[in-house]
């Protein structure tokens, strides 16, 4: 089966093809700029590619997985205005930047982890590139693309000019509108900082020095730089959010094309945003941003956040409501207890019938994913393979197995948290003691009156069929 992603280039969907003679997928995704919590819209993106990258390999490609993290550079704005958010930050909390850095990246794996999320083979730190990030403006400099304008470089779109056909734009309109002032020393509005020694705004804490001056890189370069080094000259697909589109990504082609003299990347993929009820983009600098920390704390499992963003196609947007995350959060608890109801249910061998379906419901499945990632198809079909009668626990666990590689609805855990046992004192092990015998002698009065004394203390028993109970501590 052939596995087909939309590609926002040329905006169709395309058989993924390797572009390396070794076979192995070269994937960027821009990752997290950490001088804040990542909030739960870029952790839906995040989700996102991890759905792309458990779908490649289960397609059968080998696959080099590679993600920045963005620890300098990254301005207030997309674009070359506003002071750099990390020194923000540091500001804010009175720790130095690398201390800001530092934690918050531990943060955002913590929380990937919570959501499943593959770590991606190669995690680069934008300072720990900064001197791969200056020969490569330096060439882009010798080959005639950047400028040096009153103290920062600049990269000249005019010698660019494809410039804009990501996001359809042309050139010319790409900056019109702008919120802030033009910065005279641009030569074209849609130039772009690579390089800067003079900022108009706060003086940065991290500096390196160059023959420019002493100044640091511009947010865009690092991506291209870490790319090419980590991944190579020809890149399989590149991902993101929309927002990267317009700005980020059409200044990554523009400077990697410009700087390998050949084209750069075969598949540009986005994540559509996660709003809230009203319409409104979840983001940082609005400081209207819910993280998974904040779910965790209201009793939600990781796994609801991760069910509902794969009950919306990536491309779609998704609106968060804390009722969407209710229904989530219940249909997994659902998900679970047929997990475990399968894995106590008997053996039986299966028919070659049976078998025989069990391989018509994974091909479909792999139909889904393969199509574009349409996940909204592959978990409705979860469903339908566990309701139906022709097909016996035994393949339904199966097939439950085989999808969760991809889904990772953590039913791993479902099975731990089953057998994890709970922690009781003495007293409250002799109590049910003696309401086993009770029920033992069918003397009701008594059983159901130590019942409702353990749950005065926190303590529920549930009975189950043949005397035996369950026990759970509130
Ligand atoms: P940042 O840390 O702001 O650079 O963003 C990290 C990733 O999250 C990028 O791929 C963004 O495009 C993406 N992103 C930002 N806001 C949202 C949102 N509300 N929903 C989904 N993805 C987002
Ligand atoms: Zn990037």
């Amino acid at each position: 089966m052939t596995l087909k992603l939309y590609n926002t280039y040329s905006r169709k969907v395309e058989e993924l093809v390797p572009s390396n003679p070794d076979g192995v997928i070269r994937m960027y995704c821009c990752g997290p700029t950490v001088y804040n919590f990542a909030h739960i819209g870029n952790l839906r993106t995040y989700v996102f590619e991890d759905v792309l990258r458990k779908t490649i390999k289960r397609a059968g490609f080998a696959l080099k997985h590679a993600m920045n993290i963005t620890d300098v550079g990254h301005l207030t704005s997309d674009a070359d205005e506003g002071d750099d958010k990390m020194v923000l930050a540091a500001e804010k909390e009175h720790k130095s930047v690398m201390d800001i850095a530092r934690y918050y990246e531990d943060t955002f794996f913590k929380h990937t982890k919570a959501l499943n999320i593959d770590r991606p083979d190669v995690v680069c730190r934008a300072t720990e590139h900064v001197q791969d990030m200056i020969k490569f403006v330096e060439k882009l400099e010798e080959k005639g693309f950047a400028y040096f304008s009153n103290g920062n470089v600049y990269f000249d779109t005019a010698k660019f000019p494809a410039y804009g056909a990501l996001s359809g734009q042309r050139r010319d309109d790409l900056r019109h509108g702008a919120r802030v002032e033009e910065d005279e020393n641009k030569r074209n509005s849609s130039d772009f900082v690579l390089w800067f020694t003079v900022s108009k705004f706060k003086n940065q804490i991290l500096q390196w020095d160059t023959k420019w001056g002493r100044g640091y890189p511009g947010w865009h370069i690092e991506c291209s730089t870490m790319s090419v080094k980590h991944l190579g000259e020809h890149l399989d697909i590149h991902c993101g959010g929309v927002d990267h589109i317009a700005v980020h990504h059409e200044n990554e082609i523009a400077q990697s094309e410009a700087y390998l003299g050949h084209k750069w990347c075969e598949c540009w993929m986005h994540g559509e945003f996660l709003q809230m009820k009203n319409d409104e983009k979840m983001s940082k600098s609005k400081g209207n941003f819910i993280t998974l920390d904040t779910l965790i704390e209201k009793g939600y499992q990781p796994e609801a956040y991760r069910y509902l963003c794969l009950t919306s196609h990536y491309r779609s947007p998704l609106v968060f409501s804390y009722e969407n995350l209710d229904a989530s959060a219940s249909a997994l608890k659902n998900l679970y207890a047929k997990y475990l109801e399968l894995k106590d249910a008997e053996k039986v061998s299966a028919t070659d019938e049976q078998k025989a379906l069990l391989a018509k419901y994974l091909e479909q499945f792999d139909g889904f994913l393969f199509d574009d990632l349409k996940t909204p198809q592959a978990l409705a079909l979860v469903w339908t393979v566990l309701k139906d009668k022709n097909l016996p626990a035994e393949l339904k666990l199966e097939f439950l197995n085989s999808a969760d590689k991809v889904l990772s609805l953590g039913l791993e855990k479902a099975q731990k948290e089953e057998k994890t046992e709970v922690v009781l004192s003495d007293d409250v092990k002799a109590k049910l003691e003696e309401r086993k015998l009770a029920r033992q002698n069918k003397d009701w009065a008594k059983s159901d009156a130590i019942r409702d004394e353990l749950a005065a203390q926190g303590i529920i028993v549930k009975d189950l069929p043949g005397n035996a109970y369950e026990v759970i501590k509130q």
